[in-house]
């Protein structure tokens, strides 16, 4: 197993969202404070100036993306949002998304100030439609389905557990939420299955990012120059390399001294090959 090495330092505040297209060959990340779409393709990288905060980056089969930022949902094409559904949430404002193997959006939020109990989970289905899937979260962020897709990884960072629920793939519910594993260091992030259906997870102010077996066993944990490892993403043609996004946030003039390379993307070999992301079908 290799060491992370960074692929782009862009400084990101809030590197987060990394997401690999393969049919493009290219690595999509945002920094959701900085209101930047990052997009690496091969060595070129493009950075896109966002009209909003956008936490969340998915495929959709139809070309072009569909993003949540702010308070809604809506396709992103050249850096113009076009809204889908608006004021998708009250309370809060998006966060973590990800696109089921039935091609549903799954998008879940977040307090402006973290404030407990105020983050839902939503669910957008092809025909547009948006449905209320879970309240009383609190920072609601990684999800990702089993390779039999009849269970849904998740974290709500403010739980310090990673999760899973029953999925019904035929309707899209969600039932009996359970631990898998208490999250005794930092705070758990963004998630992601690999091809051997473990679950890789980013380990904000852990230092790490973790894999894990489905039954929430430790396998491996990669050591990260940053504190604040994101979320991570396999990519590349043979899905062979872990993608992880940093952040920078919080950290103070001593902090950035410590962790200069903080909000960049970094790349390592993990020795185990990820999945195509699943597109939005619309
Ligand atoms: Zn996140």
């Amino acid at each position: 197993m290799s060491t992370p090495e960074v692929v782009w330092q862009a400084q990101a505040y809030l590197g987060e969202g990394p997401l690999w297209d393969e049919r493009e060959r290219v690595l999509h990340w945002l920094d959701v404070d900085g209101r930047k779409l990052f997009t690496l393709r091969g060595d070129e990288q493009v950075t896109t100036a966002l009209p909003g905060r956008v936490s969340s980056v998915a495929l959709r089969e139809n070309g072009g993306l569909l993003a949540a930022h702010d308070r809604s949902i809506s396709f992103l094409d050249d850096g113009e949002l076009l809204p889908v559904a608006s004021e998708v949430s009250p309370r809060a404002r998006t966060n973590d998304g990800a696109v089921d193997p039935a091609g549903r959006y799954f998008v879940g939020t977040v307090a402006p100030d973290d404030a407990p109990g105020t983050g839902a989970l939503y669910r957008l289905d092809p025909d547009l439609s948006l449905h209320e899937l879970a309240r009383g979260l609190h920072i609601s962020n990684g999800l990702d389905w089993s390779l039999d897709a009849r269970t849904m990884f998740y974290v709500d960072s403010l739980a310090h557990s990673l999760d899973a629920f029953d999925y019904d793939l035929d309707t899209g519910e969600i039932a009996n939420r359970r631990v898998l594993a208490p999250i005794e260091i930092g705070v758990p992030d963004g998630l992601t299955i690999d091809a051997e259906g473990a679950i890789w997870l980013a380990v904000y102010n852990g230092w790490c990012v973790r894999r894990y077996d489905p039954g929430g066993g430790l396998l491996q944990e990669v050591a990260f120059p940053v504190s604040r490892p994101t979320s991570c993403v396999f990519g590349g043609d043979a899905f062979d390399t872990l993608y992880v996004t940093t952040a920078r946030e919080g950290l103070d003039e001593e902090g950035l001294a410590r962790e200069p390379l903080a909000g960049a993307l970094f790349a390592v070999d993990v020795g185990v090959r990820g999945r195509p992301a699943f597109r939005f079908s619309a």
